[in-house]
């Protein structure tokens, strides 16, 4: 039976130092949003509080909405709306857990909560009105506080074994490097190298000056400093490295980059595109492996238009089934 879909949706996008809340359509359209830092360190109960208030807040001048889909960094579970001890999520308390943040949210709001992995539900938007549109084969790098991967393959939204999400960007590129700790616990992973944030701890060190943001060192390099120049050259060599990895193991034709340090992407995307080029030189043949690059240009908006998407593709399933449900906040497994 063909389920009422909802017009508009409250949306999350939950991220390791800010918080995205907005109204959505069901055409992908973000009326309002609010943006906020949100300091993980003061642990679940002040977040979820946070969350819900303003939630609350856009939901008095939206009237309506039944709906709530929401991304947050993972690792997490979709299935169960629970979030699995998040890498970037430690409070003074030690790191946050299991915490089932769909149920906590969605009793405070008294409306179902459906959680998706954030670069889940970011490439889930571009297929539906971004960069992606059209390609049923489709990678997003998200580039903010850690490196994010979400694959769509054949039209479908790619999931791990146990109903993951694939943490792809925590392959290991470089073992036992230590100028790369990871936030994971492991040293090389490509977002030790490749995060905003990562990035500039990583190179830091080369500059007199210990304060400098990966903004600050992407401003050097626009005005020709060589060790910021150089810091680009070799962030691009290892980005190349990575879609390689990716590229032999999930095949996207587009890979899409996003997030905050996708706005350095002047400093290395040229030289990212030309050495992958070279590294899928023998993958070309009868079907090609080379994909293409390009930048969001959802404005950091993807997360958030994801999160209704996943909270439209629920309503069209028809969940939660039962009142018992929309207690819990539950949400049930995205295909
Ligand atoms: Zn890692």
């Amino acid at each position: 039976m063909a389920q009422k879909v909802p017009q508009r949706f409250l949306a999350y996008d939950l991220g390791g130092t800010k918080v995205a809340v907005g109204i959505v359509t069901a055409s992908g359209k973000v009326l309002e949003e609010v943006r906020e830092p949100v300091v993980i360190e003061k642990g679940k109960a002040a977040v979820v509080r946070q969350l819900a208030e303003l939630g609350q807040g856009l939901l008095k001048r939206h009237r309506g909405i039944r709906r709530v889909g929401m991304a947050s960094a993972g690792p997490l579970d979709p299935a169960t709306g629970m979030l699995l001890d998040p890498t970037n999520f430690t409070s003074i308390q030690g790191s946050w857990g299991k915490t089932p943040i769909a149920r906590l949210l969605g009793a405070k709001l008294r409306l179902p909560v459906t959680l998706e992995n954030d670069a889940a539900a970011a490439i889930l938007a571009e297929h539906w009105v971004g960069a992606a549109r059209g390609y049923d084969n489709a990678m997003i790098l998200t580039l903010g506080t850690g490196l994010g991967t979400g694959i769509l393959c054949n039209g479908e939204l790619l999931r791990a074994g146990q109903g993951l999400h694939p943490e792809a960007g925590h392959l290991i590129l470089r073992a036992g490097d230590e100028s790369a700790p990871c936030g994971c616990g492991n040293l090389g992973c490509a977002e030790a190298f490749l995060s905003g944030r990562n990035f500039a701890r990583r190179v830091r060190p080369r500059f007199a000056d210990p304060t400098l943001t990966a903004k600050d060192i992407a401003e050097l390099a626009r005005g020709g400093d060589p060790r910021a120049l150089a810091a680009f050259d070799e962030y691009s060599s290892i980005m190349a490295t990575a879609i390689h990895n990716y590229a032999v193991i999930y095949a996207p034709e587009m890979v899409v980059l996003t997030g905050s340090f996708a706005a350095a992407s002047d400093l290395f995307l040229k030289s990212t595109r030309e050495r992958l080029k070279a590294l899928l030189a023998r993958r070309r043949v009868g079907v090609d492996l080379l994909p293409k690059l390009v930048i969001s240009k959802l404005d950091n908006q993807a997360g958030l238009i994801g999160g209704a998407f996943v909270a439209r593709q629920a309503a069209l399933r028809g969940e939660p089934k039962d009142s018992r449900d929309v207690k819990a906040g539950n949400s049930r497994r995205v295909r």
